[in-house]
């Protein structure tokens, strides 16, 4: 091979290695099992989910032709009792991606302390362009293609991208039909009719905003008048926006797939979440917007990544100004961006930890479902916050006493419960 191919090579395995969230997710697993001090046997059985799931899902479309369409359910680890994960519908699903989100759900539970494993589905599709009743179809078609490997105790899904409370609904109720039995612990993030919770919607948002309030106060940053911007004003951050606001602190801008909006005096949020659309837009309806970009190097107190992955990197981490960086999407730092980040002095917060209100409260909702037995909001909330405010002290702690950074101890903590687990079942 000539000199100029091999660069050409080892630069793109480290480009995506650096971006490919599976890999990117092994490295730091690997990393913090080295840590634990565990066995290289214990990261053989970590790094990949111990059961993964191909299915082909046959739909009839309005239009009477049938259409395929290609299903994957991913079960991390089960050590530590059922796995639990959304699913996502997009025309972008992977194989690696499930795979790799199946292990942060693991990490999650690790994290908040849950009573699961990690699960991940997802189904190659575009909903934008289908009808309510494909849609309907293809959610019931999954159900019966996955039926054998899910359930109450063992596999509980949830919502995910561009999926919502209507399809669970149809979700379980075709798990029902088959299992013959109302069934509302298989499934969370229902209607609340449906045996849904309270708080399930904006609860990632809540968690986030606790994370938010948590590390300003270790950095000593009062959040009234505080300066915060999001990136993405989808389910999650045009809740955080809100909160945010409510709390005082002043949202300076904003962001969705199109542009950014941007006022050091403070955005209207109240009048931005009136025009916003149900896929999260906004900024289409203004001429003097920024760009992503820009908008992420702007001077603030807090940065909260809440679109998509891949959004800080090498590239741009050295002229982030913002003192703490909140993740509320999954994987918008990559690994390079994070070391960058840490030894300019940052606290980041990393996704597994500052996301993990979603599934804390998907997990109220099983438990509230299993017992019969239903919570009012503040109840809910109460407990939200009790397990975030421990979960980031937590972790908090690991990093200042193991010297390590914020991401790598959110590893540690998610995963440590997970290998003791595999240890006293003598799996590893
Ligand atoms: P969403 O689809 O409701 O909203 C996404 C937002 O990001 C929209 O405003 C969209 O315009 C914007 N966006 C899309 N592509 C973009 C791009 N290239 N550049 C800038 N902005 C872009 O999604 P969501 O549910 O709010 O999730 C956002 C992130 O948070 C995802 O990474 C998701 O995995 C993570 N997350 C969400 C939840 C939840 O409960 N909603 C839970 C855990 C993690």
């Amino acid at each position: 091979m000539v000199e100029q191919e091999r660069v050409a090579e080892v630069r793109n395995e480290t480009l995506d290695e650096s971006t490919n969230l599976l890999k990117s997710t092994q490295i730091v697993i690997k990393e913090a099992l080295d840590k634990l001090g565990y066995h290289q046997s214990m990261f053989e059985l970590l790094k990949e989910p111990i059961r993964f799931l191909t299915v082909r899902i046959p739909v009839r479309m309005d239009d009477n032709s049938v259409k395929i369409f290609t299903g994957y359910r991913a079960q991390h680890n089960d050590a530590v009792g059922p796995t639990k994960g959304g699913i996502r519908f997009h025309p972008d699903v992977t194989e690696d991606e499930v795979k790799a989100l199946s292990i942060w759900m693991s990490l999650k539970s690790g994290i908040v302390d849950l009573p699961y494993g990690g699960g991940k589905g997802g189904i190659i599709c575009d909903p934008r362009e289908m009808s309510f009743r494909e849609l309907e179809r293809l959610s019931r078609g999954y159900v019966r293609a996955i039926s054998q490997i899910v359930g109450p105790t063992k596999d509980i899904p949830a919502p995910d991208v561009f999926t919502n409370s209507q399809i669970m609904a149809w979700m379980m109720d075709e798990y029902s039909s088959i299992k013959e039995h109302d069934s509302p612990g298989f499934i969370t993030g229902k209607p609340l009719v449906l045996g849904g919770s309270h708080g399930r919607e904006s609860a990632t948002a809540k968690g986030v905003t606790i994370c938010i309030r948590e590390a300003a106060k270790w950095r000593g940053i009062n959040l009234e008048g505080a300066r915060v911007i999001v990136q993405g004003f989808g389910n999650a951050g045009s809740f955080l926006s809100k909160f945010m606001h409510d709390a005082g602190a002043k949202v300076v801008a904003i962001s969705d797939v199109y542009g950014a909006l941007y006022d050091p005096n403070g955005l209207d949020i109240d009048d931005l979440l009136e025009r916003r659309d149900s896929f999260g837009t906004v900024t289409k309806q203004f001429t003097n917007t920024l760009t992503n970009k820009e908008m992420l190097e702007l001077d603030c107190d807090v940065l909260v990544p809440a679109a998509i992955e891949n959004q800080i990197t090498k590239e741009n981490a050295h002229r982030i100004q913002a003192e703490i960086i909140v993740e509320a999407a999954n994987g918008p730092t990559t690994l390079e961006a994070t070391k960058i980040l840490t030894e300019r002095g940052k606290l980041i917060v990393p996704d597994v930890l500052a996301s993990a209100g979603g599934v804390t409260v998907s997990y109220f909702e099983w438990v509230q479902n299993n017992q019969g037995y239903y919570w009012s909001i503040e109840e809910v909330e109460e407990k939200l916050e009790q397990v975030m405010v421990k979960s980031f002290n937590n972790v908090y702690q690991t990093a200042q006493t193991r010297q390590v950074d914020m991401r790598l101890a959110a590893y540690m903590v998610g995963v440590r419960k997970m290998a003791e687990a595999c240890r006293f079942r003598g799996w590893v």
